[in-house]
């Protein structure tokens, strides 16, 4: 029996089969989880259809989000809601800055509207869901779950302005957990080293990033998406019952180094 057997949750964020939420999505349904899906427009529905179904879930269970509508946000759990009475984790595996914004300076690339693009689909939408959510989670061992990524504490080249989106989305883990701690619902981030996505793709020089990792990263190498699923059905497991407000590296060490060993 896998340890997360009798859980329900629902993962927002797949893109493709190379997508961390489809890492996490293969863990949850191996440890025995339920899984409903949303999609972000009609060009992915068949990619999360086709998920859904190698994983033996039900694919009735997969609703339309994009998560700048509040209407949609409300109608996805307003539908899972016939299904299921309640819900045990929500996955926020999203992220978006648009392409201009993630190449060159910092400053010459930021603009009002791209910071304010970024900082909605990043880092406002995990606390719009959890609003919305709420409902559905209460009376639960709840725990809700996004990725973010190290440049919101270490300056990345190209990175720019989704280092200050993933700077707001780590504090409101920190928020979200504090209030939501008394009706016994946890959240907490995985901070993942580079992987090859299509929204990693997105950024200029995306390789340098996964070449740095493999040099820079005590385990001498990147991670896989099987790697951050095993740690987020962990943590949304009730084995991790004492974890909440917490953003854990799933990196293979590269946030802890300062310098990289010139030996290798
Ligand atoms: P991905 O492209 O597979 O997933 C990104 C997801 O965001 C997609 O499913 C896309 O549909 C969704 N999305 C974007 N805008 C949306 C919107 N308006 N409404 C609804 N969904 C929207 O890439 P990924 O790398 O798996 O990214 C998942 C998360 O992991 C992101 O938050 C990303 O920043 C984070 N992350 C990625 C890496 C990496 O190297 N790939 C490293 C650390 C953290």
């Amino acid at each position: 029996m896998g340890f997360m057997t009798g859980k329900k949750a629902l993962i927002v964020g797949v893109a493709s089969e190379r997508s961390i939420a489809a890492g996490i999505a293969e863990a949850f349904a191996r440890e025995g989880c339920e899984i409903a899906f949303t999609y972000q427009n009609e060009k992915l529905l068949d990619r999360v259809k086709k998920l859904s179904s190698k994983l033996g879930q039900n694919t009735d269970l997969i609703f339309p989000c994009d998560v700048t509508s509040d209407s949609e946000i409300d109608a996805v759990f307003k539908e899972l809601n016939k299904y299921w009475s309640g819900l045990d984790t929500i996955v926020h595996s999203v992220g978006f800055a648009p392409r201009e914004q993630l190449a060159g300076g910092f400053v010459e690339s930021i603009t009002r509207e791209g910071f304010s693009i970024s900082h909605d689909i990043s880092a406002y939408s995990l606390a719009a869901l959890a609003k919305s959510g709420l409902n559905m989670m209460e009376g639960r061992n709840g725990s809700i779950l996004t990725l973010t990524y190290n440049a919101a504490l270490q300056v990345v080249p190209n990175y720019n302005v989704m280092g200050l989106a993933k700077a707001s989305l780590e504090s409101c883990v920190r928020f979200l957990a504090a209030d939501l701690g008394k009706k016994n619902i946890r959240v907490n981030a995985i901070s993942a080293g580079a992987v090859k996505t299509l929204a990693a793709a997105g950024i200029s020089g995306f390789r340098k990033m996964l070449n740095y990792a493999e040099k820079a990263s005590p385990l001498r190498r990147t991670v896989s998406i099987e790697e951050i699923g095993n740690t987020a059905a962990f943590l949304c497991s009730d084995l991790a019952s004492g974890i909440t407000g917490e953003t854990t590296f799933v990196d293979a060490g590269a946030n802890i180094m300062g310098m990289i060993f010139e030996e290798d």
